[in-house]
């Protein structure tokens, strides 16, 4: 079940944002660039390299206030996705010597699953203000406030293919 109110464009659709900033709803003085990154989870794993091919970024207006407590949530985002895989190698490095190569491909294996599950978890209790998928035949823009992806919805109905909101009330009996 996601925790955030989903507006799926046309892949063609150049989405119109409303003029707010998307977390506090002031008038916006700057740009936030999203980089779509949610489609796979690999992805998180391969920005780096996916920055060479031109990937691509979304323009959201937030003000400056703003945008530093989102820098700072999406860089803790980031540092969590990477550091725990990274511990778990850690801690089981020793371990994994005194191991028959069977057990050690079974601990990698669950090892690999495993270190999915922080970013996922920090992803459904903490999702940003904005983020935004890219698909094969859309795009989807997620938002955190209600009101503020009504009103994106209104902006681009041109272009929706879909929305689902995490508070509508619940479908009819
Ligand atoms: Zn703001």
């Amino acid at each position: 079940m996601p925790l955030s109110n989903d507006v799926v464009l046309s892949l063609k659709a150049v989405p119109i944002f409303p003029d707010k900033c998307v977390v506090c709803k002031q008038t916006p003085d700057t740009y936030w660039s999203i980089l779509s990154n949610r489609t796979n989870l690999l992805f998180t794993f391969l920005l780096p390299v996916l920055f060479l091919f031109g990937f691509k970024k979304t323009k959201v207006p937030i003000c400056k206030s703003c945008k530093k407590v989102f820098v700072v949530n999406r860089t803790l985002r980031f540092i969590i996705t990477l550091a725990f895989p990274i511990i778990l190698v850690a801690i089981f490095w020793n371990a994994l010597d005194d191991m028959t190569r069977l057990q050690r491909r079974l601990v990698i294996l669950i090892g690999g699953v495993m270190s999915v599950i922080p970013a996922i978890v920090w992803q459904v209790f903490n999702p940003p203000a904005v983020d935004v998928s890219f698909y094969d035949d859309n795009k989807e823009y997620e938002f955190k406030n209600l009101e503020y992806a009504v009103e994106f919805a209104e902006l681009n109905y041109q272009e929706v293919v879909k929305v689902s909101f995490e508070q509508e009330a619940p479908s009819e009996a």
